[in-house]
């Protein structure tokens, strides 16, 4: 672990910029400076806060089979980082539904550990949020996930694998035919070596 990215993340454990948090603050995350893979994801939800693990859940599952690794490759840090677009668990809507990712999480923690993992070679973009914080705001996931070979070999985007994208993946066979197949490549390759 270098000293400066230690450094960063003693200082976002301690993070108390949202004191307003449903459950307080609890980042979640994996990291270390030799990951090859960055997940960027949207905010973590109940069962990640209370373990502390991200994607242990059926989301994580799904995220996992789509990516084609097992828990034990998903969770080596050494290889694989996670950092979400909103580091903690943001509370749920009034009418249902997981509230969004804290807007102010990302752009005050992104720009300081990204560029402390000097050996990534993709950074998969999962869910709308991610997608729109890394590609631009007006970007639209289905375009982007459809598009997905443009932001190739940096940037893969992807749905969230939460059920309701089960309701998604039916209507737009494209993804499981020719999306997938591809991620399944770009990630292999980031891992290989
Ligand atoms: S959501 Fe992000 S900015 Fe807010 S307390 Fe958690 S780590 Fe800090």
């Amino acid at each position: 672990m270098s000293e400066a990215l230690a450094s960063e993340i003693a200082r976002l454990r301690a993070c108390t910029a949202c004191a307003d948090l449903p459950l307080g603050p609890k980042p979640i995350f994996q990291l270390s400076p030799t990951a090859r893979l960055l997940i960027t994801s949207q905010a973590p939800g109940t069962k990640a806060h209370a373990s502390g693990l991200p994607f242990d859940d059926p989301s994580g599952e799904r995220l996992r089979d789509w990516l084609g690794l097992d828990r034990e490759a998903f969770y080596d840090a050494s290889r694989v980082a996670i950092l979400p677009t909103g580091l903690c668990y943001p509370g749920r809507l009034p009418k249902g539904g997981d509230a969004p990712p804290r807007p102010g999480c990302a752009p005050l923690w992104h720009p300081r550990i990204v560029p402390l993992l000097p050996a990534v070679r993709l950074r998969l973009l999962v869910g709308g949020y991610a997608v729109r914080l890394v590609l631009g705001p007006k970007t639209r996931l289905e375009d982007a996930v459809r598009g997905y070979a443009e932001h190739l070999p940096r940037h893969f985007p992807l749905p969230h694998p939460s059920w309701r994208t089960l309701v998604w993946e039916r209507r737009n066979p494209w993804f499981r035919s020719e999306v997938l197949p591809a991620l399944r490549r770009a990630v292999a390759t980031a891992l290989a070596g």
